[in-house]
């Protein structure tokens, strides 16, 4: 594609003249980021609704209000975040000084998925900007109305020569792949995942892969009302962001077969009363998608699992909101992420065998637990590897900038979200500051045995024994 190299060059000699390390470029994108965000409020819902179908509430709450709120916070913190942090340094050092200092790693690329366009490409934005980067945007093909805006509007609020968005597809991802970066930023699928690593392996750049998996939420024994609530958060999990399709999202719920009927009447019942009007539940992204998701039902041992919905009409594209009782585990629903409205329950028969589920499969995103069981919670936190665990809700920890959002193992790895986000962009070069004085003649040959017994006392921090040596009353 033609201009690319050019426009990654622009960003590159911005960089070079140190125009966005200051704090005052800093303060003045993430003013511009907040000025855009706000006074294009509307556009934004607009092109959620045509890419997603999204209602305006929830596309404030998991998209324009998340950015607000953390513009806020990086304006409020930059300050601090950009100051050197002493560190302390040992007696043997002195007299010195010593302090962490950050500064930016330079150009970076970011990559962006559809399926939250505005806040997966805006949230490490903000980290990057705040570190004082300049930044490659590349948002997904897939909501080209959300894609088009930010390449229209990011211009016109933001320093057009050091923030840039790159319109295209995988031929645009590859090629701006091929260029030399200073941190890759990716939220994907960890097939892109793989081929984002070979080609930031031959320039040594590093990475943080933001990807997903699918997430288990374990439903414990509660009392009714707590019920009620649990299954709420359980469906807003599910069916709540993007109609199923987040990386944070509910994948199945794990619950004991004594309980699973109680549950699937909780769970009708509350879909039926949150998108009981349709415009309430955003729609699958595309025809790819709608077709994938109709093959995972395809499988009659998985179709007759089917308990609750499993309507599909071909020509709107949607899906019913689905509930399937234990599918086959071996069934590519049990398998592959499913991202979309279909939920599977599988039943066990003591529900500490959810950890022995969990741990079969690969590391999860997230893991939801509700439960009022302190045994089983440290059962789950000592015995499961997952990005995050939350109990007794689900996504909202998304929201939380004193929690770092990524995955581990293969749910990604890096972290981003609040303080985490500006780390995710800086180096923090260790700076040490030593002063002419006092210098020990026993770090330098010649060697005897007096300077290796001195040397020893140096490394296990045996202060009397050093005083005593320096003082020369130790030989
Ligand atoms: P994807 O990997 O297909 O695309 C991600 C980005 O990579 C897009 O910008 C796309 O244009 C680009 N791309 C695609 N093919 C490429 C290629 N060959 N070379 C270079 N670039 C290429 O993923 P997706 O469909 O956008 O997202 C779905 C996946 O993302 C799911 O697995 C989901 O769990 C995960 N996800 C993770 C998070 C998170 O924060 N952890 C958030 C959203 C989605």
């Amino acid at each position: 594609m033609e201009g690319v190299e050019e426009r990654v060059e622009e960003m590159r000699e911005v960089f070079r003249s140190g125009k966005t390390k200051s704090e005052k470029w800093r303060r003045s994108q993430l003013m511009g980021l907040q000025a855009m965000v706000q006074q294009e409020e509307k556009t934004i819902f607009e092109v959620l609704q045509k890419d997603l179908g999204k209602h305006p509430v929830e596309s404030f709450r998991d998209e324009v209000g998340l950015v607000i709120k953390s513009i806020n916070l990086a304006l409020s913190s930059l300050k601090d975040w950009m100051n050197p942090k002493s560190v302390k340094i040992p007696l043997f050092a002195l007299p010195a000084s010593s302090s962490l200092v950050p500064e930016p790693l330079g150009n970076v690329l970011l990559f962006s998925s559809w399926n939250f366009p505005i806040v997966l490409a805006l949230e490490p934005m903000i980290g990057a900007i705040a570190a004082g980067n300049t930044v490659a945007l590349k948002p997904s093909e897939l909501a080209p109305a959300s894609t088009q805006f930010l390449a229209d509007v990011i211009p016109r609020y933001l320093d057009g020569c050091a923030v840039k968005v790159f319109v295209g597809g995988a031929a645009m991802g590859s090629q701006l792949l091929e260029l030399a970066w200073d941190k890759i930023f990716f939220t994907g699928s960890p097939r892109v995942a793989r081929l984002v690593m070979v080609a930031a392996a031959k320039h040594l750049t590093p990475v943080i892969l933001e990807l997903g998996g699918k997430c288990p939420a374990i439903f414990d024994k509660l009392s009714s009302s707590q019920q009620e609530i649990a299954a709420r958060r359980l469906v807003a999990g599910k069916w709540g962001p993007c109609c199923g399709q987040a990386c944070i999202g509910v994948d199945y719920v794990l619950v004991e077969r004594r309980f699973a009927q109680n549950l699937i009447e909780l769970l009708r019942k509350t879909v039926s009363t949150m998108y009981e009007d349709s415009r309430n539940l955003a729609r699958v992204v595309n025809q790819e998608h709608f077709i994938r998701l109709k093959s995972l039902l395809k499988d009659p041992a998985v179709y007759s699992s089917v308990v609750f919905g499993g309507g599909v009409d071909n020509d709107a594209m949607t899906i019913e909101p689905t509930i399937l009782l234990d599918p086959p585990l071996d069934s590519a629903i049990m398998n592959e992420e499913i991202f979309g409205p279909l939920l599977p329950i599988i039943t066990v028969e003591n529900i500490q065998d959810s950890i022995t589920f969990i741990n079969d499969r690969p590391k999860p995103l997230a893991i939801y637990v509700f439960t009022n069981d302190e045994t089983l919670r440290q059962q789950v936190l000592g015995g499961t590897s997952s990005g995050s665990v939350t109990f007794n809700d689900t996504m909202v920890q998304f929201a939380l900038d004193t929690l770092p959002f990524g995955g581990v193992g293969s749910s990604g790895f890096g972290r981003y979200h609040g303080k985490f986000s500006f780390d995710a962009f800086t180096h923090e070069k260790a700076v040490m500051r030593r002063h002419l004085l006092l210098d020990l003649p026993q770090r330098y040959p010649p060697w005897s045995n007096l300077k290796l017994d001195f040397l020893r006392s140096v490394y296990n921090y045996d202060y009397i024994s050093l005083i005593l040596f320096t003082l020369g009353l130790k030989r």
